[in-house]
């Protein structure tokens, strides 16, 4: 993610679920969110502590077991090979099953890091990780290639892939409201009397979280096949819910 509280924002219930059935969550945040304030005596270096510690506490609410902050300036990250090469060498180091980013690839107005992170990590989820030439040093290093199964990209304007996040959404109030230097004052009850309102207007009270899913490794056939015969195992069947 690009900033501290994006994920909470776009993935928290998501993040609380698979934490819930014993998934290993890593964060990585690319920018310190230092410029995310409209306070006349607040400076970046202050603001980028205090919303490295709002989104460790986020991280220790879901379960998050580990939380990487790269600290580049909010704002001016760019799209460009060192960036890239960190990237695929956490990829390699962590070797998830699943990634979920912002989409770049949306056609409207988007954030600059948005754009950019999603970008940086398609580019690097395919191919660079999985060819050990990218990045040789990584494999002198003890860090070898690797494939990523799913890409769950977060922010699309076509999302084809929907979490439920019902049983989960009280914990994603709690990870957002993390973020006190954010959100104003907004409480919790905020957020409750949102939901009833959406409960009113769209008759029913599943809260969900919406991504495009890209699949690397495993053919569409495949998945025709699993879901005939679901006691096959792979890792991406057990991550997330399909629903
Ligand atoms: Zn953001």
């Amino acid at each position: 993610m690009a900033h501290p509280d994006d994920a909470e924002f776009v993935c928290g219930g998501t993040v609380a679920k698979w934490c819930a059935e014993g998934w290993h969550v890593v964060y990585v945040v690319v920018t310190g969110g230092d410029k995310g304030t409209h306070d006349p005596d607040m400076y970046p270096e202050k603001l980028a502590a205090i919303r490295e510690e709002e989104q460790r506490q986020a991280c220790r609410v879901l379960g998050v077991k580990d939380c990487i902050l790269l600290g580049y300036p909010d704002g001016f990250t760019t799209d460009d090979q060192e960036l890239r090469g960190q990237i695929v060498r956490l990829l390699r180091q962590h070797r998830p099953d699943v990634v979920i980013t912002w989409d770049a690839f949306k056609r409207g107005f988007n954030h600059r890091d948005h754009r950019n992170i999603g970008t940086l990590s398609s580019d690097a989820i395919y191919p660079l990780v999985r060819d050990r030439l990218f990045y040789e040093r990584d494999e002198e290093d003890g860090h070898e290639a690797h494939e990523v199964n799913d890409v769950l990209l977060a922010g699309s304007e076509e999302p084809d892939y929907v979490v439920d996040v019902s049983e989960h959404w009280s914990k994603k109030v709690d990870a957002i409201l993390c973020h006190a230097s954010q959100i104003g004052d907004r409480t919790r009850e905020d957020f409750v009397r949102g939901r009833e309102e959406q409960r009113k207007r769209e008759g029913h009270d599943r809260v969900e979280e919406r991504f495009r899913r890209w699949t690397i490794r495993r053919s569409p056939q495949a998945d025709k096949d699993e879901d005939k015969k679901p006691e096959e195992d792979s890792a991406a069947e057990k991550a997330p819910a399909r629903n």
